[in-house]
């Protein structure tokens, strides 16, 4: 029946010629760590191996999604219901380029602002990587995976599970697997196609097939494919930091809040009182001396409350439009008796540069300005 069994680098892998395989990996610790079953004929790579790090007693279950903030600010990660809304976007998303008849329906689950961002995505372009053709048709989309708190694949939901998740599309291509994720922009995502929601997504699928994975990042506004440089091997050193990222930010203690340039990427900001408090509280930290008195550090916390206080006033703009516009609220000066309302304004005239381009060719040239270069601030290596 089994022929061999061999492990290294603490994976097992089971060749079996005839029936099925059952194969048991003992690690060096001496513990039964994994079972995998194989078919006749083929070579199987158990969802076996043991792991450095793992095994948390009192593991809770973190979204792939909530990772890449958590690992900075542990206290995010009660705010990861709010993700649900990017992942109604992904589904909707998806449901409307395969022309899915109910892809209306799950637009119109969408908030305004969700639903014109959707409709602005682009369709995920076909892509060759080394020798792999990945066509967005054939890929598989919004498969629900999990990791149990050793490292191994498990099925979503399972209990006990540490992490679990829906990457967006993934290919098996022989070897490897490829994970793509859709993010708006570039700048909505920090670490990019290393981001350890990818990474936990990767290890799963690579968990399960016994191969290695590659992460991408579609950038849907852009167009844009963003693939990580090089595959992370199963059982290499690289993957074992990598699930020691995910092991810790999973386990760590969820009691703090942390706040800096991550707080943008946290799906729970406009909820948290570390956050929001600052911005709703007349604080002395508005004078404008205040950054020249401090260490870049300190500034760094300043600079993420004016944004905060910048993103909850507007939210609270937006509100008292809405109102306003509904008639639930008044709005009148005192001293003028002039109220504040709406007025309806002319639509401003535009064009579309490419579009211009493709019907006039160079002639298109004359009549297309670009503005001055201009700066804009954001949270960058130095
Ligand atoms: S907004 Fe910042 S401090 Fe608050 S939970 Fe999110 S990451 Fe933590």
């Amino acid at each position: 029946m089994v022929v061999a069994a061999v492990e290294f680098g603490g994976w097992g892998v089971v060749v079996d010629v005839v029936g099925v395989a059952v194969a048991v990996d003992v690690g060096v610790a001496g513990v039964v760590v994994g079972v995998g079953v194989g078919v006749a004929g083929a070579v199987v790579v158990a969802a076996a191996g043991w792991q450095k790090f793992g095994g948390a007693v009192e593991a809770r279950m973190i979204r792939a999604s909530s990772l890449p903030v958590a690992q900075y600010c542990g206290a995010s990660v009660q705010y990861q219901g709010a993700a649900q809304r990017s992942a109604a976007m992904s589904t909707a998303f998806h449901a409307r380029m395969a022309g899915s008849p109910n892809h209306d329906g799950l637009l119109a689950l969408l908030s305004d602002a969700e639903r014109d961002e959707v409709l602005s995505w682009k369709r995920p372009a076909d892509v060759v990587l080394e020798d792999a053709l990945l066509r967005y048709e054939e890929a598989e989309k919004e498969i629900a995976v999990g990791l149990d708190c050793f490292g191994f694949y498990s099925p979503h939901g399972t209990e006990g599970n540490l992490v679990d998740g829906h990457p967006d599309m993934a290919w098996l291509s022989g070897n490897v697997v490829y994970v793509g994720d859709i993010k708006k922009t570039v700048w909505t995502t920090g670490d990019g196609p290393e981001s350890l929601q990818l990474h936990a997504y990767g290890w799963a699928l690579a968990s399960k097939f016994g191969v290695a994975y590659v992460t991408g990042l579609w950038l849907a506004e852009d167009g844009e494919w963003l693939w990580a440089k090089e595959p992370v091997v199963m059982g290499s050193p690289r993957a074992e930091r990598i699930w020691e990222r995910i092991y810790h930010t999973a386990t760590q203690d969820s009691s703090e809040y942390s706040m800096g340039a991550h707080c943008k990427n946290c799906y729970g900001r406009l909820q948290c009182p570390a956050y929001a408090l600052p911005a709703v509280t007349k604080d002395t930290w508005l004078d404008i001396e205040y950054p020249r008195t401090m260490t870049p550090e300190q500034n760094a916390v300043f600079v993420s409350k004016l944004l905060a206080a910048e993103e909850l006033i507007e939210r609270a703009k937006q509100n008292l439009k809405e109102m306003v516009r509904r008639g639930e609220v008044r709005v009148r000066d005192p001293k003028t008796g002039k109220i504040w309302a709406p007025v309806e304004q002319k639509g401003k005239e535009s064009c579309s540069v490419a579009d211009l381009r493709a019907k006039m060719g160079e002639e298109a040239e004359k009549y297309i300005r670009r503005g001055a270069p201009f700066d804009r601030f954001q949270w960058v290596k130095p």
